[in-house]
């Protein structure tokens, strides 16, 4: 039920520019007053209800539905009303004053889905996956979004966290007697719930890092000499012009950013300055940004010509990459070359032609860490994989205080707070804070 001292707050709920539809939204403990006051009467709960909503000289602003969900069955557990108007911008902002100038307040970014947090319709990992699914920019990553919403991330940590509370219960009445007094069953059923935890921890650690790979994809840097075949490979991952492709060695003197997704997963392909040595100043700064951005890759793509090659130049090219990032190296205009490969250590393709593309794919995804979980990945981001090893940094150390159980039962309560932090149960307010002002106002 609404706290006391919560206010009203109103937003428009869909994207800005013209649509079919508009939606109001309006959460709080006003939407009675603000329902006599726009309709003439508080619709019934849960219809979908034709009717005009009206300014305060009763001139209809516009007609549409509205529904009306009272707390604490709503999305935000408070009362909620939506008015569905139409999708034009001058319409949907003078629905949004005449709420205003009823008292509601603008909503913030974020803010009914963290009043549904705060009101425990959800935990603090759906609502994150609220904002995921939103955001997400290919039909694996809303897939696995909607997974996260669902529960399926929380129940996965809920479920750990429960077991180290058992771990937790068994190893504190254990603490009362001296260590030559532990029943021998208990120390299995320690060791076997320990066992269980971490194996669980590694499961969701996994599952984890592949949702993160479809939240935030991967950083491809393209490299190679002018005129290997860069902007053609770049735009037939692509399926789309995007690059100069010309003749003219050299023309590719920027960085240029690519989002493609290969099987469902984003990647941001980064296609460079060719890599040679240059008189012209312009191109010699293109391949210092080249140099900068191979740091920031997660794979490195060196495309090189099948027709001459790994060469000595190519070589040095390979020695100045980083040595934690991978790299693959990529012979393109196979279609040119009728003999069979000397080189194994690479993929042959055409850009052009196309052939080999779908094992470049394959490999791409490879070397990025990507393997096709069938249904079981869950978004997940930057801060849960923190939690998660934070979480497995505990229980390992947990593991090696096993004949101290003071220390034992001390990192097994460091773990859970870990665990916690994800899904809010122990969660700092500026975090809080942090996560909500990234959401789209309306939501
Ligand atoms: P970049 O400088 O590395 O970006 O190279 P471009 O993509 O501009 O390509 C340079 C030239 O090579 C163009 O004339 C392309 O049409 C040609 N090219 C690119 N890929 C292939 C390929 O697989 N086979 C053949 N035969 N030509 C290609």
């Amino acid at each position: 039920m609404p706290q006391p001292g919560v206010d009203t707050i109103a937003a428009i709920a869909t994207a800005q520019g013209c649509g079919g539809v508009g939606v109001v939204r309006i959460s709080g403990p006003g939407i009675n007053y603000l329902a006599q006051a726009i309709l003439g009467k508080l619709p019934v709960p849960r219809h979908a209800t034709l009717t005009d909503f009206k300014d305060e000289a009763d001139l209809v602003i516009d007609q549409g539905i509205v529904l009306f969900f009272p707390g604490p069955h709503s999305y935000t557990g408070e009362d909620v009303l939506e008015l569905q108007g139409h999708g034009g911008a001058a319409v949907l902002h003078m629905l949004l004053q005449r709420c205003l100038s009823l008292g509601a307040r603008l909503a913030e970014p974020g803010e009914f889905t963290r009043r549904a947090y705060l009101n425990d319709k959800i935990d603090l990992a759906q609502a994150e996956s609220v904002a995921d699914l939103i955001e997400a920019t290919t039909t694996e990553a809303a897939r696995s979004a909607v997974r996260s919403l669902q529960g399926e991330f929380s129940a996965a940590i809920n479920q750990m966290v429960a077991e180290l509370i058992r771990l937790r219960m068994l190893v504190e009445a254990m603490l009362d007697f001296p260590e030559e007094d532990i029943d021998i069953v208990d120390s299995t059923h320690r060791d076997s719930l320990l066992h269980n935890i971490h194996s669980h921890l590694q499961q969701t650690l996994e599952s984890a890092r592949q949702g993160s790979l479809l939240r935030e994809g991967a950083n491809v840097a393209l490299v190679g000499r002018p005129n290997v075949g860069k902007s053609s490979l770049l735009n037939r991952l692509a399926g789309e012009e995007v690059a100069l492709v010309s003749a003219i060695a050299g023309t590719t003197r920027d960085v240029i950013r690519q989002a493609i997704q290969i099987r469902g997963v984003p990647l941001h392909i980064m296609d460079t300055a060719g890599l040679r040595v240059s008189q012209d100043e312009v191109e010699n700064m293109g391949m210092a940004r080249t140099h900068q951005m191979v740091q920031r890759a997660d794979l490195i793509l060196l495309l090189l010509d099948a027709s001459t090659g790994c060469s000595a130049e190519d070589l040095d090219i390979i020695a100045s990459f980083p040595k934690d990032i991978p790299h693959l190296l990529v012979y393109n205009k196979a279609d040119l070359w009728q003999e069979n490969s000397a080189e194994t250590n690479g993929i042959y393709i055409s850009a052009k032609s196309g052939l080999g593309i779908e094992a470049l794919r394959g490999e791409i995804l490879k070397l990025i860490g990507w393997h096709n979980q069938e249904g079981g990945t869950f978004i997940a981001r930057e801060r849960h994989l923190i939690a998660l090893k934070l979480a497995n940094h505990h229980l390992d150390r947990a593991v090696i205080q096993l004949s101290h159980p003071e220390l034992f039962a001390e990192e097994l309560r460091l773990t859970q707070q870990a665990l916690g932090s994800i899904t809010g149960k122990f969660t700092a307010d500026d975090l809080l804070g942090e996560i909500f002002s990234r959401f789209c106002i309306g939501k």
